[in-house]
């Protein structure tokens, strides 16, 4: 098809790999393919960062005019040599291991690295809940509270790739302790075991059923949940001004149920802009937001990073 791309995303998760491929056309995006594969990450990083590489070699067997590749990785990372630095929910030493380089060698094509909630954010906003928005705040609830924040159409990545860390935002100055080393995080609060603890239910997934099925205390469990996100998306919102605020993750299931609380804590609290003009949803794309980000991110990206000694090999 004239003037239009194709571009693979892979999302390396803790339990599966997934990938996605996307078409880049002149105003929009399409999906035109996707798989997964299990991680496997107690075989360590040189097993997973193989089967990163033989996914996307299989990618590019269906879609032979790939141009970029870009990799979603659940952590931090270092964006310009395309390693990582602290990948907390995967097995082995990670820090400073090379990813996006040995993947672009492999398939001979460029290959970026972005941050797993980031990519969820992009998705949403190029092909998503996010579509049109100018600023927009994402929030993905899970294992943990992932966050991107887009200016001016996009992805406002910070100086070394953090930008956007909205989980990590201090709620509670002498709250529980958080993953990160400080106490009173929005994600100590809202990550889906304290999902499960307010509601009264086994896991988070289980807190969803129930609240929809009307069970009370799973009810008044993601008002509570809700009014502790509507205080950080609060703080978001005076800082940013965002036309849109897209919460995601599987929590996000449901649906009014905790939008609504969210609202109400927004209302209370933002007296300086006019919510009228901020529209607070659910996310689109499910749990493939995270390799369709990645692609968009590849295709956005990749040509402008190529790793030294790929350039131009297989690229077009
Ligand atoms: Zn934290």
């Amino acid at each position: 098809m004239a003037g239009s791309s194709r571009h693979l995303g892979l999302d390396l998760g803790a339990t599966n790999i997934k990938w996605t491929v996307v078409e880049r056309h002149a105003d929009s995006w399409e999906t035109v393919d996707r798989g997964q594969m299990p991680t496997r990450s107690a075989e360590g990083p040189d097993a997973v960062i193989g089967r990163l590489a033989r996914v996307a070699i299989e990618a590019r067997a269906r879609w032979p005019d790939l141009e970029t590749v870009g990799i979603g990785v659940p952590g931090l990372y270092d964006a310009d040599a395309g390693t990582a630095r602290f990948l907390p929910n995967l097995a082995g030493e990670w820090s400073g291991r090379p990813v996006a380089g040995p993947v672009s060698e492999r398939i001979g094509l460029p290959a970026v690295l972005i941050n797993d909630a980031r990519a969820f954010g992009l998705a949403e906003l190029r092909l998503g809940a996010g579509r049109g928005a100018s600023t927009m705040v994402g929030l993905t609830l899970g294992s943990g509270v992932g966050g991107v924040v887009v200016v001016d159409g996009g992805v406002h990545f910070g100086h070394d790739g953090t930008g956007g860390e909205v989980g990590h935002q201090t709620i509670q100055a002498d709250g529980p302790p958080c993953t990160c080393g400080n106490r009173g995080c929005l994600e100590a609060l809202t990550k889906a075991d304290r999902i499960a603890a307010a509601c009264g239910t086994p896991s988070a997934a289980k807190a969803v059923d129930a609240a929809r099925a009307g069970d009370a205390r799973a009810v008044a469990g993601m008002r509570e949940i809700g009014h502790l996100l509507g205080i950080g998306i609060a703080n978001l919102i005076v800082v940013l001004t965002p036309d849109r605020v897209v919460v995601g993750g599987g929590v996000a299931a449901a649906g009014e149920l905790l939008l609504e609380p969210i609202r109400d804590e927004v209302r209370r609290r933002v007296k300086v802009t006019d919510l009228e003009q901020v529209s607070i949803v659910a996310a689109e794309l499910g749990t493939w937001a995270g390799s369709i980000g990645a692609a968009v991110h590849g295709a956005e990206r990749a040509a402008a990073a190529r790793p030294v000694g790929v350039a131009g090999e297989g690229a077009r």
